[in-house]
């Protein structure tokens, strides 16, 4: 089968390849991949240097598809299955954070298209544990969004509590974003989203997803959400901005003295930042990684009730082959969530 491989650890090295099956085992299914997103983390790597240990691999991480192979015992799920799958592929079950159900921190977790393969391709193998049914009314795009859905949904309600009628600022307005954006708008928050002069489409997405304030990095975010909160600062504020660390320097500015920075969006290198206003203004600096099993059924939920809309943040659905095109469209930041589509049969 022909997948989109990155061979090696030096940037921009990857490209569309003639890969081997994956083979079923005891513990996983094979699924036949029909939509599968491009993250900003895949744009992020696509021009990284990787470790050694990394390459080659198949990347790809938010996805859904259709269940192609299972193992006998499996009684729960059946070939032909609408399925979505979470990122982890091992954890190991016995640690203290596994034990509390925090899997998503054990030491020992393997991910999907971390090491091992991810869905740029037409199969992919994922571990039986961790597949989430699509309800009917979900299609396979929308299930390609639950990955990111979660990332948010950890966030900004399990890593942060958004009050109503308080401001949450929200950092970045890529697909995670405006997802916290959703999610801070389900607690009544009023939300002011900070965003590049070049990603005016996806502000005008945020203000459609009914954002209160859209404020322009360039425009001095800092005073504008002092002025909003009379100069006391904002309780809460969400930096979901990769590879950069101004916007933690904006978000210690902004933020109440007492209030909380919940960080999910990757640095990716050493940061300057001084963080004596962390300790004078006696702020809580939350970090966010990835999702659990219950986050996932909460999202599927959410998207399935309408509350949280995902399709309205899906600018393109491409042909898989059309990978460049698509990573393009994320660079340039001419779309928000672009869809690749392998077209087996
Ligand atoms: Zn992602
Ligand atoms: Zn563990």
């Amino acid at each position: 089968m022909k997948a989109l491989v990155r061979f090696d650890t030096k940037p921009e090295t990857l490209e569309f390849r003639e890969v081997s099956k994956p083979e079923l085992d005891d513990t996983h299914a094979i699924l036949k991949v029909k939509a599968v997103g491009i993250c900003g983390r895949d744009l992020e790597h696509f021009r990284e240097e990787l470790g050694e240990n990394k390459v080659p691999f198949i990347p790809g991480h938010e996805y859904s598809g259709t269940i192609a192979e299972l193992p006998d015992h499996v009684k729960d799920f059946k070939v032909g299955d609408r399925v979505t799958a979470e990122t982890v592929d091992y954890v190991c079950g016995e640690c203290e954070v596994c034990d509390a159900g925090n899997y998503n921190l054990c030491k020992k977790r393997k991910n999907i298209s971390g090491g091992m393969n991810g869905a740029f391709t037409d199969l992919v193998k994922v571990p039986l544990g961790y597949m989430h049914k699509l309800p009917d009314n979900v299609s396979f795009e929308e299930g390609a969004m639950v990955e990111p859905a979660c990332v948010s949904y950890n966030a900004t309600l399990v890593n942060s509590s958004p009050k109503e009628n308080e401001l949450t600022v929200i950092i970045g307005v890529g697909t995670v974003g405006l997802l916290c954006l959703q999610m801070a708008k389900l607690k009544g928050a009023k939300v002011a989203l900070i965003g590049l002069p070049d990603d005016a489409i996806r502000m005008k997405i945020g203000e459609e997803l009914g954002a209160d304030y859209l404020i322009y990095a360039t425009d001095n975010p800092v005073e504008k959400v002092l002025e909003l909160t009379k100069q006391n600062g904002a309780p809460l504020v969400i930096d979901t901005v990769g590879a950069s660390s101004k916007t933690i320097d904006q978000a210690l500015e902004m933020v109440r003295p007492g209030g909380q920075i919940t960080k999910v969006g990757w640095f990716m290198k050493t940061t300057n930042t001084t963080f004596d206003t962390l300790v004078r203004k006696n702020i809580r600096l939350q970090g966010s990684f990835s999702h659990t099993h219950q986050m996932w059924k909460e999202c599927l939920d959410l998207i399935s009730n309408g509350k949280i809309n995902v399709k309205i943040m899906i600018t393109h659905v491409l042909p898989l082959e059309n990978w460049r095109e698509g990573f393009e469209l994320g660079f340039k930041k001419e779309g928000l969530k672009v869809i690749l589509k392998p077209t087996q049969e």
